[in-house]
């Protein structure tokens, strides 16, 4: 039986060479590799400014605190994304109210987030779902109108292009992942990315327990002991270990967009046949570009297999499969903790009926041509 995995990472063998330098340096921790990956990847995303942290979920943390966020305010999120947004939105003591998705993009609907705008919202937070852009005009607009903060969960979204820009050049808190099944990534990493000095300082501090002093000003060539405690702060610094591992992968990071779009497109030359199923769109906005970190399809209702049963099927074939996402509001902590009722008709049909197919670099045309023929054996 021919086996496809749902994910295998392609780590440039040059990466070795690198870590290997960090570690016959001396210093391993942030040190000056986090410095250049941080202005590397922000030269290819054309962001104003970049502080890298150890995960994305820390990233979305600091942007909070950050932008503000406090006991008693709202934020306004979609339900259908990643547990890893909301949970700092509880333990800030905010209340999280939960917005329906577009279908055609599955992104956030911002006419949701219009009518649930009240006096205690503070923020909204965005998620780029699977690497589509969601609709940041009208929600920019709406934030600006009634002067709330965007955080954008970006996650999905390296390599993003949204109406001639990449997702991270925007006047948002913008959160990158590089965990280890992420388009780059470093093992574990994340990225903010900002636009003041202001707030670079600050998220700077709050990565490494809210000193005045990062560890390489303190114990580099300056050996400057002192320091002042300004915020009560976090650990939630990138290592030079780390960073070997992005700047490794930087170089062809557009070379694997690329090679990625091209898959999705032999995805779609086969799937398009099987009339019960909906595939993935290409951003509905001018001179926008799909990350395609998912590939996701849904089934349609005339089909005679439900999506678990076809998840089975498709395990028994050898081909691992995933689900993205299983909604907020339908999770124990959040049926719990919401003062809302919660109706978001859009996100509990697409939940039912979606399915995240492999997709990365190393994946081949004879892996597509037997994920389909299983799916369009099974999915009839
Ligand atoms: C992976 C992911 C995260 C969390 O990223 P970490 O770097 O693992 O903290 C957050 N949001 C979304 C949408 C994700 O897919």
């Amino acid at each position: 039986m021919h086996k496809v995995p749902f994910y295998k990472p392609n780590i440039p063998k040059s990466t070795i060479k690198r870590i290997k330098s960090v570690i016959d340096s001396g210093w391993i921790t942030t040190g000056p590799l986090v410095r250049e990956f941080e202005s590397e990847f922000g030269k290819t995303i054309e962001a104003n400014r970049c502080v890298a942290v150890s995960s994305c979920t820390a990233a979305l943390h600091l942007s909070y605190i950050a932008a503000g966020l406090k006991p008693g305010d709202e934020v306004l999120i979609p339900s259908f994304a990643f547990c890893s947004a909301i949970n700092f939105i509880i333990h800030a003591g905010a209340t999280p109210v939960f917005c329906d998705i577009k279908e055609d993009t599955l992104c956030v609907d911002s006419d949701d987030i219009k009518r649930k705008i009240n006096k205690k919202t503070k923020a909204i937070v965005v998620i780029h779902f699977a690497g589509m852009p969601a609709d940041m005009d009208a929600i920019n607009k709406i934030a600006r109108d009634n002067k709330l903060v965007v955080i954008e969960d970006a996650a999905h979204a390296f390599l993003t292009k949204y109406r001639g820009k990449w997702i991270g050049n925007s006047k948002n808190y913008v959160c990158f992942s590089f965990y280890a099944t992420k388009n780059l990534t470093t093992a574990e990493g994340g990225m903010i990315s900002c636009v003041t000095e202001e707030q670079e300082n600050l998220l700077r501090r709050l990565s490494s327990h809210g000193i005045s002093k990062s560890s390489i000003e303190r114990y580099g060539s300056g050996n400057d002991w002192e320091y002042d405690v300004l915020y009560p702060g976090f650990k939630y610094n990138m290592t030079d270990i780390q960073a070997a591992f992005g700047m490794e992968q930087l170089p062809y990071a557009m070379r694997a967009h690329t090679k990625r779009a091209r898959l999705v497109n032999l995805y779609r030359k086969y799937l398009s046949s099987n009339e019960n199923l909906i595939l993935p769109i290409d951003p509905p906005f001018e001179d926008s570009e799909h990350a395609w970190h998912l590939f996701t399809i849904r089934l349609k209702s005339t089909v005679k297999i439900t999506r678990d049963e076809l998840i089975k099927k498709l395990k028994e074939s050898g081909i691992g499969t995933s689900v993205h996402f299983i909604p907020y509001h339908t999770q124990t902590l959040y049926k719990k903790l919401s003062h809302y009722p919660q109706k978001l008709p859009i996100t509990e049909r697409v939940y039912n009926s979606i399915l995240t197919l492999p997709l990365y670099e190393n994946l081949t045309e004879t892996d597509i041509r037997c994920i389909v023929g299983a799916l369009n054996k099974w999915a009839k």
